[in-house]
C-alpha cells in the first residue's frame, strides 16, 4: 500500500514541510520512495526516521515510599523508540523508590535491554 506523510520538521525554527512517499508490505515493513521540501540533510534524515523508527525521550513518574513525595519525576537519557514507551512505562510501574536521590542519579539502567538509562529529573531529599 502506497502512503503519504507531511511532516512539519522540528529540528530547527525553519519549520520546513517536508512530505514522504513509502510502501507499506503486507508483513508490515516500509521502503521510503520520495521525500521532499527538507531544506538540509538533517531534516531528510528526521523525516527517514519518523517513518522507520520514530523516536522519542520518555518522560513519566515513578511510586516512591515518601508520603511528601509520592511520585518522583523520571526521564530516559536517550531517546527510545516510540513503540517502546508504554512497555517501559508498564516496567516502571513495577518500581518504588525507597531513598533519597539527587537528580541525574541513574534509577534504571537499560530498561528492557534499550540503550537508554531511566533518571531523576528531579530530588527526593
Ligand atoms: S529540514 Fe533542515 S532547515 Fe528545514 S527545519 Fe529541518 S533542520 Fe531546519
Amino acid at each position: 500500500m502506497e502512503t503519504i506523510n507531511n511532516l512539519v520538521c522540528i529540528i530547527c525554527p525553519k519549520g520546513c514541510r517536508i512530505t514522504i512517499e513509502y510502501e507499506i508490505s503486507e508483513n508490515k515493513s516500509k521502503a521510503i520512495k520520495s521525500i521532499s521540501g527538507f531544506s538540509c540533510p538533517k531534516g531528510k534524515f528526521y523525516a527517514e526516521q519518523e517513518i522507520l523508527e520514530p523516536l522519542r525521550t520518555l518522560t513519566t513518574t515513578i511510586k516512591t515510599s515518601y508520603k511528601e513525595h509520592a511520585r518522583l519525576a523520571v526521564r530516559s537519557d536517550s531517546e527510545i523508540p516510540l513503540a517502546q514507551l508504554i512497555p517501559v512505562i508498564k516496567y516502571l510501574r513495577t518500581i518504588v523508590i525507597k531513598q533519597p536521590i539527587s537528580a541525574g542519579t541513574c534509577i534504571v539502567k537499560n530498561p528492557l535491554g534499550l540503550k537508554t538509562n531511566i533518571i531523576a529529573a528531579d530530588d527526593i531529599l
